[in-house]
């Protein structure tokens, strides 16, 4: 099978070549996507082989292009964003890892699903944004659509390939970031770098934000209503320190099953690329015994206002997840650039999403439109003098 990863570069993209390289009698790497980061990519590019290398920025492109050219690579380089979605809708392309971060995902996962192919989504912001139309562009595609956050493929996995007959109910586990135990005052004193240091797991700085603020979490609930046709109300969230349990799925018959594994990606990854069948991912095995206490605890809706915001946005529909989305990737970007503090985030989300119009979202157009006015509005908030209290 030919495998693109678009997002090659991030902490998804490295796992996912990792799972790959294990498995070279099965899969070819046909192309690599990435923004901007023309070392790593060269990297892959000599490593892997690809017929493409996907680079968003044109002048890191040229750069990338003269590069493997004096290293005697045949790679060939495209730029910009079109070749994105065209390598993502490419007739020869079977298998799509979508792990760029944030909106910039959703066109090239459009595409995917529109060109029927096997999606293995990480991408979970474009999921979020366009939702309902997305899920509809998997059908009308013919495409397959396998989700590689670990707290979905989870639950796909529990639920024995994604059909949520019999469910009562799905918990989600968070691990509650690393500000689990902080006190509120000290909320507003916390720094960038200590909002990026996970206690389990190892991700790109815009989720390990969200994960501090638990919008992570919020998304995900957005993403579980999408992915199993639940209403928000089925899903719950649980903090579960330890990342050793996934998810949990409730049976009306009481049962309730749950996916457990030592804290590392290329196991979802792994599912992901394998399903039906199962692949060697590297990751070592759980000890249990090591492990044995499993901690479960409710999560503190008053510190992470995000959740409760995320929970609304899934009731409203329509564009408002794509508002919550782009206002948190702008307050985000903010709080990593030193311009807001940790709790202006959810404050600046609800503030951008109290002004928002409800509006049904009836095709792509209408969610661009929700992203970029969220976004012009998130970023007035933050410069403005009643916005945020940074
Ligand atoms: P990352 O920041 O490490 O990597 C992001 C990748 O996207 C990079 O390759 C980057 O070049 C690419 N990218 C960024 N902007 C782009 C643009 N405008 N156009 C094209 N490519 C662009 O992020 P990550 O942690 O790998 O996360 C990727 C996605 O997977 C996110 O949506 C995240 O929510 C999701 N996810 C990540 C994890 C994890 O463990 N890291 C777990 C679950 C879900
Ligand atoms: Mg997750």
């Amino acid at each position: 099978m030919r495998v693109a990863v678009l997002g090659s570069t991030g902490s998804i993209g490295l796992n996912t070549l990792d799972v790959l390289e294990r498995h070279r009698d099965r899969y070819e790497v046909f192309a690599l996507a990435a923004r901007s980061n023309v070392a790593r990519l060269r990297e892959q590019c000599l490593q892997h082989s690809p017929r493409f290398a996907v680079v968003v920025d044109d002048a890191a492109a040229a750069l990338l292009a003269s590069q493997l050219r004096s290293a005697g690579a045949s790679t060939e380089v495209l730029s910009g964003e079109r070749a994105l979605t065209e390598i993502a809708a490419h007739s020869e392309v079977d298998v799509i890892m979508a792990a760029i971060v944030g909106a910039a995902g959703l066109a090239s996962s459009l595409a995917a699903a529109r060109a029927g192919k096997r999606i293995l989504l990480a991408n979970k912001e474009a999921l979020v944004m366009s939702g309902p139309l997305f899920m509809q562009a998997v059908r009308e595609g013919g495409a397959t659509l396998i989700p590689v956050d670990s707290e979905h493929n989870a639950i796909f996995q529990c639920m024995g390939g994604g059909s949520a007959g019999g469910v009562s109910r799905v918990l989600l586990t968070a691990s509650g970031g690393p500000f689990l135990r902080t006190a509120a005052a000290d909320l507003r004193n916390v720094t960038p770098d200590q909002a990026c240091a996970h206690p389990r797991w190892v991700m790109g700085r815009k989720i390990s934000v969200d994960s501090a603020t638990l919008m992570n979490k919020g998304l995900e609930l957005i993403e579980a209503c999408l992915l199993f046709s639940l209403p928000a109300r089925q899903v719950d969230v649980v903090v579960h320190p330890q990342s050793i349990v996934h998810s949990l799925v409730e049976y009306i018959d009481g049962s309730m099953l749950a996916q457990l594994g030592n804290p590392d990606m290329r196991t979802p990854i792994a599912h992901a690329l394998g399903w039906p069948e199962r692949l060697s991912s590297g990751v070592e095995s759980l000890d249990i015994l090591r492990a044995a206490r499993l901690d479960f605890e409710a999560p503190d809706l008053e510190r992470f206002p995000a959740l409760a915001l995320a929970r609304s946005a899934a009731e409203a529909g329509g564009t408002t997840p794509a508002v919550l989305n782009a206002a948190n990737e702008v307050a985000v970007g903010a709080f990593l650039e030193g311009r807001c503090r940790f709790p202006d985030i959810a404050a600046l989300i609800e503030t951008v999403l109290a002004r928002s119009p409800a509006m049904p979202a009836r095709c792509v157009e209408d969610i661009l439109a929700a992203d970029g006015w969220a976004r012009r509005e998130a970023q007035t908030a933050i410069a403005g003098p009643a916005g945020v209290h940074a």
